[in-house]
């Protein structure tokens, strides 16, 4: 297969970057309509997508690593300072998987 060209690349990228911000609103948009599966899989379709494409910025914070499912503050993760450590802890409320992210230096 011939090599894509820089500028089919940009054109793929910029493709999947609006497909990854579709799939997220989407996956919002079932969360909040209380059909979880269907939220999971639009966030699984996304994180693949971003992965594939490496497009910033990324779902680390969006996306739960563990359970797959999206992580919208209040509904389905908490977010809590740790003033003596200097980071963010992000907890996802459906598997109870943690992610920190350092504020301080
Ligand atoms: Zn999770």
């Amino acid at each position: 297969m011939p090599r894509q060209s820089p500028k089919t690349k940009d054109l793929a990228r910029a493709i999947a970057r609006k497909r990854v911000a579709g799939l997220i609103s989407l996956s919002e948009k079932a969360l909040r309509d209380g059909n979880q599966e269907l939220s999971r899989r639009y966030a699984e379709l996304a994180s693949k997508i971003q992965s594939h494409y490496r497009i910033r910025p990324s779902l680390r914070y969006r996306v739960c690593k563990n359970c797959g499912s999206i992580l919208v503050p209040g509904i389905t993760s908490s977010t809590r300072l740790s003033s003596s450590r200097g980071y963010i802890v992000v907890k996802c409320m459906v598997c109870g998987t943690e992610l920190h992210k350092v504020y301080k230096k």
